[in-house]
């Protein structure tokens, strides 16, 4: 059972040649097969978190540790990262034209897999994972995120999600400017891969509508660079009343 173990994390970048420190110890341990709802206010540093674990060159680490079943994940490449298991779907995905869809999928499970899948075994599988997502075959030869809307760029990453089997997988507010029949099928998606592969989930998310399809092992509020109250779903719900006002202007976080 792979586990990802975040101690004490503290991450800068800078910003009008200063230096702002914007995670300020997080811990947090996410095993295989479990999920994770981290919850919290715009700007509280949620994505600068699934940056740092991703590697982005632009998140410093100032201090704490990352590991992956005990190995230094900061001390690694970004591809490195990936093929220890560990997968982020961005908030907001790039795009890289003059690449299909189907070209980068073969080209990233070759990398992940360490030897290209068997191209018969192959078609096959992203025809299926395709189908299961809603998404019309024809999408497989347009260039990567060239021109997707919103629901077509997030399904698009719960396709990679699917056919990568990372251990971890960090999904970035994937819930957001989704409607509600794209919001069902993306959680399916992430309810499969949990059932199927054991993939342990750190959902990031804004709003707790996600939640009434992807149902968490824990929540987290995330306020301030930190995270500063766990719980079971029922913190969700209160979350859904009260909002994140409690967290931002009293002294939880300061
Ligand atoms: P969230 O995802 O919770 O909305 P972010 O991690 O995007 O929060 O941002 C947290 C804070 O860090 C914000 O104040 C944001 O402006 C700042 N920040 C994030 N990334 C950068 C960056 N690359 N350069 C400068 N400031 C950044
Ligand atoms: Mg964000
Ligand atoms: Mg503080």
């Amino acid at each position: 059972m792979a586990t990802l173990e975040i101690r004490d994390l503290h991450v800068t970048v800078e910003a009008d040649n200063a230096t702002k420190e914007i995670l300020k110890g997080v811990d947090l341990t996410v095993k295989q097969g479990e999920t994770h709802a981290i919850m919290g206010p715009n700007g509280s540093g949620k994505s600068t978190l699934a940056y740092a674990l991703a590697g982005h060159p632009k998140y410093t680490v100032s201090g704490g540790t990352v590991t992956l079943d005990g190995e230094d994940v900061l001390e690694m490449s970004v591809d490195e990262r990936a093929r220890a298991g560990l997968f982020l779907a961005m908030q907001y995905p790039v795009e890289v034209p003059g690449v299909s869809v189907s070209n980068f999928l073969r080209t990233s499970a070759t990398a992940i897999r360490g030897e290209a899948p068997k191209l018969r075994h192959w078609v096959k599988e992203v025809k299926e994972a395709m189908q299961r997502l809603n998404m019309d075959p024809a999408f497989a030869e347009r260039n990567v995120n060239e021109g997707f809307s919103g629901g077509e760029k997030k399904r698009h990453e719960i396709l990679q999600l699917e056919l990568l089997k990372p251990k971890i997988a960090v999904l970035d507010e994937t819930d957001s400017g989704l409607d509600v029949d794209a919001l069902r099928v993306v959680s399916e998606g992430v309810n499969r891969v949990r059932d199927n592969g054991q993939v342990g989930t750190l959902l990031i998310t804004h709003y707790t509508r996600i939640l009434r399809y992807i149902k968490p092992d824990q929540v987290h509020v995330f306020a301030d660079g930190r995270i500063v109250e766990s719980g079971g779903p029922e913190l969700a719900d209160k979350l859904e009343n009260e909002g994140y006002e409690a967290y931002v202007k009293g002294g939880a976080s300061a």
